[in-house]
């Protein structure tokens, strides 16, 4: 693996692999000319015996290596969860926000230098780890002594509390960013890249060894790292799902991505009653379409008014009359024609989901932005989604938006 102006190796601990890296290594020397420089590599070994350890760096004829170990200037192998851990960046830290400096500038500038130096020197740790409570509470105070001036024995007078410091410009605040959210937002980073970039190698690591899928969700619990579980820590902190998923919406794209079919007929959906049931104190459990009724998966999608116009409306669109079930699975079951094939059902059903997501998201809308329902609005965002994703399933999918809206079960019959 390279990285930076690094060359790292990995293998499994035997003497012949070790002794295959020397011989790679030095073909490479005869290959191109250049020259390996041998003292400044390091090895290191995990769980491997101390005399094989001394016998491989001699192989190698380069150094040791111990646990922890800095790597682009971060610790690796250390346990954050300790306050040591972080001692280097509170040093750091200390050195550059010492009172002292601090008496030769202006308030302004004293802010100034707390924003440029919190967001400089310990971004690399507050990007990758957890910060220990006491960590977050150490950085805070050291802030807050700079800012007010405060020496070793007097205490000059903190003018305004440091949550309102912490608080955007706009609201009256300084915009200092407020330490711990800084360390959850570089951290929810990671997790957003994880379901929002497509490929990586770093992805494929965390798979394998996690087996998660892309909402970060757990097929299997095998053992966790902290750094994994501190990350799911972070991120499902807050009320229900918590705030990261809170504010991260699915969108329904290439489908093999959303989940929220399986979701919606599992009863996984957060509405008002599976909140609440899972504890979260709400004002209200009832649908907030229709208030009539309490908003269960099977209300909403099916049984709510609202719903009941989207079916009523989306079938007379398709051109088929079927029976409306009352329960989820058996409703999506008979969202079935005998006239199509299999692989042509399988669309329907993506049909079927991209209904039940669009109340859905209507309804988030209502929750979230005060909008209105708008049963006409639901069906155009089902005719343009759903043919939005039978292209991208296929792209050789023909039909124009106009096609698929005027008759979409010849768009369907078209799949061979
Ligand atoms: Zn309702």
């Amino acid at each position: 693996m390279q990285f930076a102006d690094d060359t790292l190796f990995f293998c499994e601990e035997s003497h012949s692999n070790v002794v295959a890296i020397k011989a790679i290594l030095r073909g490479f020397e005869l290959a191109s000319g250049l020259k390996i420089n041998f003292h400044k590599s390091r090895i290191a070994g995990v769980n491997v015996n101390r005399n094989a350890m001394v016998c491989y760096a001699k192989i190698l004829n380069c150094g040791q290596m111990g646990v922890p170990f800095k790597y682009l200037g971060l610790e690796v192998g250390g346990n954050p969860r300790k306050t040591a851990f972080w001692e280097p960046v509170l040093s750091k830290l200390r050195a550059r926000l010492n009172a002292w400096r601090g008496r030769f500038l202006s308030l302004a500038g004293r802010i100034c230098l707390i924003k440029s130096v919190i967001t400089a020197v310990p971004l690399f740790y507050l990007s990758l780890y957890k910060a220990p409570n006491c960590v977050c509470r150490s950085i805070i105070s050291l802030q807050r002594r700079f800012l007010w001036g405060w020496g070793k024995e007097k205490k000059p007078i903190a003018w305004v509390s440091w949550e309102v410091l912490c608080k955007p410009k706009e609201e009256g605040g300084l915009g200092i960013k407020d330490i711990r959210k800084f360390n959850y937002a570089l951290l929810a980073k990671w997790r957003w890249r994880l379901i929002s970039e497509e490929k990586g190698r770093w992805k494929e690591m965390l798979f394998s060894k996690y087996g998660v899928d892309l909402e970060c969700r757990q097929a299997s619990i095998k053992v966790q790292s902290w750094w994994w579980r501190d990350l799911q820590k972070v991120c499902t902190e807050g009320e229900g799902e918590g705030w990261f998923n809170q504010q991260v919406v699915w969108k329904v794209g290439s489908g093999d991505k959303v989940r929220f079919w399986e979701d919606a007929l599992a009863g996984r959906i957060p509405t008002r009653e599976s909140l609440s049931r899972r504890g979260v104190i709400m004002n209200t459990i009832l649908c907030a379409m229709c208030e009539l009724q309490e908003e269960t998966c099977q209300h909403t999608f099916i049984e709510c008014d609202v719903a009941q116009r989207v079916w009523v409306l989306c079938l007379r669109w398709i051109g088929i009359v079927s029976v409306q079930h009352n329960a989820i699975l058996a409703h999506f079951e008979s969202f079935y024609l005998p006239q199509l094939s299999s692989r042509q059902n399988l669309l329907w059903k993506g049909v079927w989901a991209t209904i039940v997501a669009c109340i859905w998201e209507q309804r988030n809308s209502v929750v979230f932005s005060q909008g209105k329902i708008d049963v006409e609005e639901i069906i155009q965002k089902v005719q343009l989604k759903s043919w939005q994703w039978l292209k991208h399933r296929d792209p050789s999918f023909s039909y124009s938006l106009s096609d698929w809206m005027l008759n979409p079960l010849v768009c369907i019959r078209s799949y061979k």
